[in-house]
């Protein structure tokens, strides 16, 4: 084994341990420059206490040793690694190339001036100094950039600089401003979408369509009379220049049409006008018949109140000829006949004030064996021409007095009528419901039902017959009405 062949062609390229290469800007010659364990340029060269005096790198030789092996050269057993501080110096003021030479580094120093160089791990303060082809961290998007490239990456090119949005200063990063706030931002310049070259701020498109664009296609000002041409903008101005006649004609046929249409307009407007006059007329007038029926009503109102007031006697729908009111005299004229079993005498029908019609009805009566022991005297209720002006069911009573013919002792009564029996409960033989069965009277005169009062013959005082005549009277009828 020899290492002599590197000494006789020396060579000006060598490996170095943090992964690039050296070459000498005057190859040394007689030299030692190659660690025989790496063969790459001796890193911090070291010798042995064996025989044969090689220099190895510091990491290569202390692996060695540590296992235990011997020299790798002159195979002798070895203690103590001794750094060779001489060659290292000499080492060192070896004028060297920058490693990055071909890729245009023109630096040219020491070797021990490298590191500094190459400065590949820099403090934040001497990032941007030494070799231009050392790769450094960007402060923003944390890749790995040469150092030359370091501040036009970082001011311009970064996706994750600082940026501000030129159009309308509003503050983000680079990729984001590029990527979301332009397709947002109102002072972004965009194309007009009718393609006439501008590019308006994004928030005055509207108005550049609407107001400035010159090929956007606009209708001929006079649509309204008939022009149906539609064009750019531009081109408008020049049609409207040449068009100014046929302009002109369409305009006075328009102009004729709308003034006969506003005559029809007129026409019809007048005759509604005339219309809602009439209708006005008819108001007024049902207006006034309404005024007029306000007025009686209230007048109506008032003397109702008043008659309530004063509890005047009644509040009266018909007043009935004043000969048919009560006190009622019906006189029995052949009462000797009373003890016939078939005879009985009806009054004619008399009316109570507001016109309920009645009749009086006089009869013997008993039972089977004491027939003729009572006299009744029944009241019903008749048919009568004011029925349907009445309040059915009623309630009310009635007075009737026998009269005593010498003395003036007369036998009074009175018969009380109440809801029930003038609803046809109560004596009624047939039932019937509502206003029909509430007004149930009699269509004859000689039957029917009512309210009777039994009077015993023996307690009847020989002065109430006189003259073969029983003498009844009916007074204070007091019905619904009569109040
Ligand atoms: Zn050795
Ligand atoms: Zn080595
Ligand atoms: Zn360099
Ligand atoms: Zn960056
Ligand atoms: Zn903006
Ligand atoms: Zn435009
Ligand atoms: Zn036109």
């Amino acid at each position: 084994m020899s290492t002599s062949s590197s000494l006789d062609n020396p060579i000006d390229q060598y490996s170095h341990h943090d992964g690039f290469e050296i070459s000498f800007v005057e190859p040394p010659k007689e030299l030692p420059l190659k660690c025989s364990i790496c063969l790459e340029l001796l890193t911090d060269p070291c010798i042995l206490d064996c025989d044969c005096g090689s220099n190895f790198c510091k990491m290569c030789i202390e692996t060695v040793k540590k296992k235990r092996y011997p020299c790798p050269l002159c195979q002798q057993q070895f203690t103590t690694i001794f750094p060779n501080k001489q060659l290292q110096r000499t080492l060192n003021g070896l004028t060297i190339h920058c490693p990055h030479k071909a890729d245009g580094c023109s630096w040219m120093d020491e070797l021990g001036k490298l590191k500094k160089h190459l400065n590949r791990m820099p403090s934040s303060e001497t990032r941007l100094e030494g070799c231009g082809h050392t790769d450094v961290l960007c402060q923003y998007c944390k890749t790995f950039i040469s150092r030359k490239d370091i501040p036009t990456h970082e001011t311009e090119t970064c996706p994750k600089k600082p940026h501000t949005c030129q159009y309308c200063g509003h503050s983000s990063v680079l990729d984001d401003i590029r990527e979301n706030h332009w397709l947002v931002c109102p002072q972004f310049p965009v194309p007009c979408p009718y393609e006439c070259g501008e590019r308006p701020q994004r928030q005055g498109l509207k108005i550049h369509v609407k107001k400035k664009c010159l090929l956007i296609p606009v209708q001929c000002n006079f649509q309204y009379a008939g022009c149906k041409v539609e064009i750019s903008r531009r081109d408008m101005a020049n049609h409207l220049k040449d068009n100014v006649v046929d302009h002109m004609t369409l305009m006075s046929i328009k102009h004729r049409e709308e003034v006969s249409s506003l005559k029809e307009t007129n026409k019809l407007v007048q005759k509604e006008c005339a219309d809602l006059k009439g209708e006005n007329k008819r108001l007024q007038s049902q207006l006034t018949g309404v005024n007029g029926a306000t007025q009686n009503l209230t007048s109506i109102m008032v003397k109702l109140e008043m008659q309530l007031k004063h509890k005047a006697s009644a509040i009266v729908p018909v007043q009935p000829p004043s000969s048919e009111v009560p006190p009622v005299r019906f006189v029995v004229t052949d009462a000797k006949h009373l003890r016939q079993q078939e005879k009985e005498w009806n009054s004619k029908p008399f009316f109570s004030k507001s016109g309920y019609s009645m009749v009086l009805n006089v009869h013997l009566c008993g039972n089977k064996d004491g027939y003729g022991s009572h006299l009744s005297v029944y009241t019903y209720i008749v048919k009568g021409k004011y029925d349907h002006l009445l309040i059915w069911p009623f309630f009310g009573s009635v007075t009737i007095t026998l009269e005593d013919q010498e003395l003036g002792n007369h036998y009074t009564y009175s018969l009380l009528y109440t809801h029930e029996q003038t609803n046809g409960e109560g004596g009624a033989r047939e039932q019937t419901n509502g206003e029909e069965g509430a007004r149930r009277y009699h269509d004859t005169l000689t039957s029917g039902w009512g309210w009777s009062k039994f009077i015993e013959l023996k307690h009847l005082n020989p002065n109430f017959l006189k003259d073969d005549c029983l003498v009844f009277q009916i007074d204070n009828i007091s019905f619904s009405y009569d109040l």
